[in-house]
């Protein structure tokens, strides 16, 4: 492709970055569209107070705030006065060693402070109202609108145009791809469209046919008159951004003034339909007028903190419009449906550089090898998941929850239940405990099962890992060694692919050698061009051109979608089938007698169709879990009575329903990798531990090249650790004192009796019996590197 047109729609921080990146990367047919004057736009970026707080539970959302701040400093557009965030709870001191130990995770400088310490760093502080603190060194103010025109020029001086009050009307389209922005002063041809448009992205995106899950939500920024504390400085700021969290408020200063914004007041959506226009506004349309009455709460909660507020008053504020998603993670990518419209939504000024460059990388490049983006793939989201009800109610629940402290498995609250499996009645009269997983309703143990604890000895872990767990778990755990267990496994996700070219084209896109007999099932991954990991699968070959392949969610769906050729089908199939997994030791006793497959004659790996009593079912001899047994697929409608049978003949075997925290405490001691935790885009097949998925002699497949190359530079490994004390993931581990890895699953492995846990390390420290430490709130753990898998390695189980 010669370098293509691109119109950039939005002259935010987020479409400046942009044209900043693109232009480096010597693609300089560029135009930058803005209804507004250029660089105070009218737009968010134009009255953000620019507080970048780099630290956030997604690795790559901390490694966009480092860039952004690294860019901006060299922008001369941010003032790098340091973070700190206090806590003024136990709770919250617990959350912030949390924070710490993200920060050193992702490999961000932070420090635990005093209250005294907190103080010495922020003056206006009351140090006996905080229990402790996190101060981040490099984080600080942005200054967004010096940053927009900072970007803007440099991309200006490399031939980009910058189009200020040019409102788009229209992309038109024409055979399925973008060919122009239609301007309310002409129309400008494009190859490529990127919607940078902010809280008017639904509204833009709505022009290609486009559906954007995002809700533009007001927000509360108020500015006081003349601080005592901080009269006489002459400096915009000095002390570092503030944030008090369990006020759900932050601070800047602003000279002798202080800026305070505020998270804890009603959510305030709009439609992006009801925005008004540039000149309509009477401020800028991003800002609504603001509203005391919601701000009283704030306004004393400051006062408590800062007693030198006591004596200044608020004299202005705004309630200030931006984006929210139903996952707090932004929009980034191409639409399913028109080529060449991309999206670049939802993105905070403290993230803005990172995006730029994401989607510069992925527009040149074909894919991005700076951050991995599966989390903020556009693409990534269910049907459900864009429903207008949904995104509203998501988008305000995200809106509340800003500060929050939130478990790893706290499951959303509403809407609930949105997808039930067939088996669902069953699971409730046995009083399962449910979480929620791509708005299924998830068992993640059953209540039903406590007479099996008799006898047992289940470790309580502590605190934090105790919530959403019952002991319970473990005995699950454990009777699915001893016993059999039925898993509800109706939430993973399922294509069928089929057609003249099924065989080819998922030679081509899949590591695996998938053109086997009917009846086989091979397990292999799908790889980016730069041979990163984007999922791992499981082909089930079903006809000569059938297949019915496991995948992880709806990127999988939509990457099929963009590579399949014309003579090749894909169908999600997820929804109308379901699947019960049988597994344990007496699973064949169970099973075999209800049916007419040969189940001793279906070896590991191979699949067959036929008859569960009525049921017609696909049975696949898989196991995640690491024992005989199959996951047993049917029709939607078919799925209670495969439920029922199934569970009237178990009882003479003693079969449980067992949930998901038993599913994964079995995953982890037979060294199972889970997409998205375990590994994403960003690590390869040998790092991973997966290099046995990949036949390199196969022929050719996509990211084969980039493969051969990264073979034989492992630095890093997936690696497999033993502890004393169970920890949740994303905790940073320790080598002595020096930072080296994190955790990436973790859970208490019942069969061993030992706490497991998986985490990226250097290589030279992944070899069994290493001894390395976790970081786990304000406590080390030890942990000692592993030989995997720990359960049952010669595979003794799976085979019998
Ligand atoms: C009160 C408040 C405080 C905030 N504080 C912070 C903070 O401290 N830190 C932080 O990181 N973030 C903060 N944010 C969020 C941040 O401001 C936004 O997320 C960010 O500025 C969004 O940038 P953007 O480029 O996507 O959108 P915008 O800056 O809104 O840019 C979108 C542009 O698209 C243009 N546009 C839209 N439709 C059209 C059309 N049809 N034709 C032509 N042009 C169009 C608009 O005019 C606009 O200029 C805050 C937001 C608010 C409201």
């Amino acid at each position: 492709m010669t370098v293509p047109s691109v119109v950039i729609i939005g002259a935010g921080v987020v479409g400046a970055a942009l044209a900043d990146e693109l232009s480096a990367r010597g693609w300089t047919d560029v135009t930058v569209v803005d209804q507004g004057d250029v660089p105070a736009t009218g737009g968010s970026s134009s009255h953000a107070p620019g507080l970048v707080f780099q630290i956030n539970g997604s690795k790559t959302m901390t490694e966009m705030a480092r860039y952004t701040v690294e860019k901006f400093v060299e922008l001369d557009s941010f003032h790098q006065v340091g973070g700190l965030e206090v806590a003024t709870t136990p709770k919250r001191l617990a959350e912030l060693h949390r924070r710490h130990g993200w920060a050193t995770a992702w490999g961000i400088e932070t420090h635990l402070l005093t209250p005294e310490e907190c103080a010495a760093r922020h003056s206006l502080l009351d140090a006996g109202k905080v229990l402790g603190g996190l101060h981040i060194p490099t984080d600080g103010l942005a200054k967004a609108v010096k940053a927009v025109d900072a970007q803007l020029t440099r991309a200006r001086e490399r031939g980009v145009r910058v189009l200020a009050r040019h409102e788009v009307l229209d992309v038109r389209t024409e055979g399925g791809r973008v060919a122009a922005v239609v301007t309310d002063q002409g129309e400008i041809p494009a190859d490529i469209v990127v919607c940078c448009a902010g809280i008017w992205g639904p509204r833009v995106a709505r022009m290609v046919g486009m559906n954007l899950p995002l809700t533009p939500l007001a927000h509360q920024l108020a500015w006081t008159g003349q601080v005592p504390g901080l009269a006489g400085q002459t400096v915009e700021c000095s002390r570092p951004i503030l944030r008090h969290q369990d006020a759900d408020l932050y601070f800047r200063e602003r000279f002798d003034t202080l800026g305070i914004g505020y998270y804890g007041h009603r959510p305030m959506p709009i439609s992006a339909d009801d925005i008004l226009s540039v000149d309509e506004a009477e401020v800028m349309p991003s800002v609504l007028t603001f509203t005391p009455d919601d701000f009283a709460e704030a306004w004393s909660e400051t006062q408590e903190l800062l007693p030198s507020t006591r004596s200044a008053k608020v004299e202005e504020g705004i309630n200030g419009l931006f984006s929210f998603t139903t996952d707090h993670l932004p929009l980034m990518g191409e639409s399913p449906d028109v080529k060449g419209f991309w999206v670049a939504e939802a993105v905070w000024v403290t993230h803005s550089a990172g995006v730029g460059r994401a989607m510069a990388e992925w527009l040149v490049d074909g894919h991005c090898t700076t951050f991995d983006l599966h989390e903020c793939d556009v693409n990534r989201f269910e049907p459900h998941q864009v429903a207008p009800d949904y995104v509203l109610a998501r988008g305000c629940q995200n809106y509340v929850e800003v500060y929050d402290i939130i478990h790893p498995l706290q499951p959303m609250r509403e809407p609930r239940p949105l997808r039930t499996s067939p088996f669902h009645p069953r699971q409730q009269e046995l009083s399962a405990a449910f979480l929620e997983a791509s708005g299924w309703e998830r068992p993640q143990w059953y209540a039903a099962n406590a007479p099996l604890l008799s006898g047992r000895d289940i470790p309580t872990p502590g605190d934090w890992a105790a919530r959403y767990w019952s002991p319970i778990v473990g005995a699950e755990a454990q009777a699915t060694r001893e016993g059999v267990a039925m898993y509800d496994m109706t939430a993973l996700k399922r294509l069928e692919v089929s057609g003249p070219g099924a065989v080819a084209f998922l030679q081509r896109l899949t590591t695996g050698d998938v053109d086997k007999s009917i009846g086989s099932v091979t397990y292999c991954l799908l790889l980016d061009h730069d041979g990163g990991i984007r999922s791992d699968v499981t082909v089930a070959r079903l006809g000569a051109q059938e297949f019915q392949v496991g995948a992880n969610g709806n990127l999988d769906l939509d990457w099929m979608e963009r590579h399949r050729p014309a003579d090749v089908f894909v169908r999600d199939i997820t929804a109308g089938t379901c699947c019960v997994g049988v597994w344990g030791p007496k699973a064949r006793d169970l099973v075999q007698p209800l049916t007419d497959i040969d189940l001793t004659a279906l070896r590991y790996f191979r699949g067959a169709r036929g008859y569960i009593g009525n049921v017609p079912v696909t049975m696949l001899r898989l196991s995640y879990v690491g024992e005989l047994g199959w996951e047993i697929y049917t029709t939607s409608d078919m799925g209670l009575k495969l439920w029922d049978t199934l569970w009237e003949a178990g009882r003479d075997h003693g079969v449980i329903a067992a949930g998901r925290g038993a599913f994964t405490s079995l995953r982890l001691e037979k060294g199972y990798r889970s997409f998205g935790t375990d590994m994403t885009f960003e690590h390869d097949p040998y790092e991973a531990g997966l290099g046995f998925a990949v036949k390199l002699d196969k022929g050719d497949f996509i990211g084969r090249e980039a493969l051969l190359a990264r073979k034989e530079s492992v630095t890093r490994r997936l690696t497999c650790l033993l502890t004393d004390e169970v920890v949740m993931g994303k905790e940073p581990v320790y080598d002595g004192e020096r930072p080296v890895g994190y955790v990436t699953s973790a859970a208490y492995g019942y069969t061993i009796g030992k706490g497991v846990a998986y985490a990226w390390l250097p290589a030279s420290l992944a070899d069994p019996g290493q001894a390395v430490q976790i970081g786990y709130f304000d406590r080390r753990v030890d942990a000692v590197v592993a030989e995997e898998p720990l359960f049952d390695p010669a595979m003794t189980r799976l085979r019998g």
